[in-house]
């Protein structure tokens, strides 16, 4: 019998970025708001058992309107989302481990996979290579090898670092992990934050993706698997229009 895995699907981010009035997670993609595409993925797949949706507290009747006119029946949870996108994530793994999984289980699910719902064209290709390389002393993120010469500069664009292009990749989502790696990570990474909150640290923690955070505070091995470069994360306005040529090299058309 396979493993019962649950996904976290982040919709918790204003998208300043993008300079718009609506979040990202709402903007038109192929007639349908951009949460959509991810959510009609993740609901045909048969690799995924739960849904754990993170909005903005003011996103959670849009949020829960999107749901029920689209049958997902697999979102157990709609949560609200936190002050960064790791706080996202704490919320939603707090969400399956204290307030209890999917009835449906009678329990919690084993690996919990974590992805962007500004990354509109995930597939179950990239889902079974995360769930295929996940256990409890590794987990599993989607990257991409980087096409670019990547360097690291100074805040005054000093070149201070070079790393060799065939060892940079760049980070997507999912990121896989067991259930009991991650959450272990989100009670440190919450307590971290609480800690410097109360003691009125300027600088919080910065943690950008869910790999660090579990290297951070466990110090638990990440594997890379291939993701996929139509993968992409909608963040500026000129995403939008390279995600309409990739719907329409996939769908055939755009409506
Ligand atoms: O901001 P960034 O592009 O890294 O956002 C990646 C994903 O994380 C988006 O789907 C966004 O909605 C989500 N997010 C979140 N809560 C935040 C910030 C971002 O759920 N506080």
């Amino acid at each position: 019998m396979r493993k019962r895995n649950a996904l976290i699907l982040l919709a918790g981010g204003r998208g300043k970025r993008m300079g718009s009035d609506i979040p990202k997670q709402f903007l038109d993609l192929g007639g349908e708001p951009l949460i959509r595409h991810s959510l009609n993925t993740i609901q045909k797949s048969d690799l995924i058992d739960e849904v754990i949706l993170v909005s903005g507290a003011e996103d959670i009747q849009t949020i829960r309107d999107i749901v029920d006119r689209g049958g997902f029946d697999k979102v157990s949870h709609i949560v609200t989302g936190g002050e960064e996108r790791y706080l996202s994530v704490v919320n939603g793994v707090l969400a399956i481990c204290e307030k209890g999984g999917c009835e449906a289980f009678d329990g919690k699910p084993e690996v919990i996979l974590i992805h962007d719902g500004a990354r509109p064209f995930v597939d179950d290709e990239i889902i079974k290579r995360c769930l295929d390389n996940v256990s409890t002393d590794q987990g599993c993120v989607a990257a991409v090898p980087s096409k670019d010469t990547v360097k690291i500069a100074d805040e005054n664009g000093i070149v201070t670092d070079e790393p060799p292009r065939r060892n940079v990749w760049l980070m997507q989502t999912p990121q896989c992990f067991t259930t009991d790696v991650i959450y272990k990570a989100c009670l440190a990474a919450k307590k971290a934050y609480e800690d410097a909150k109360q003691n009125n640290e300027i600088k919080l923690p910065e943690i950008t993706d869910d790999a660090q955070m579990v290297n951070m505070y466990l110090g638990t091995k990440i594997k890379l698997v291939m993701g996929s470069y139509d993968n992409i994360k909608i963040t500026t306005p000129e995403d939008i229009t390279v995600a309409e040529k990739i719907l329409e090299a996939k769908i055939g058309h755009i409506s």
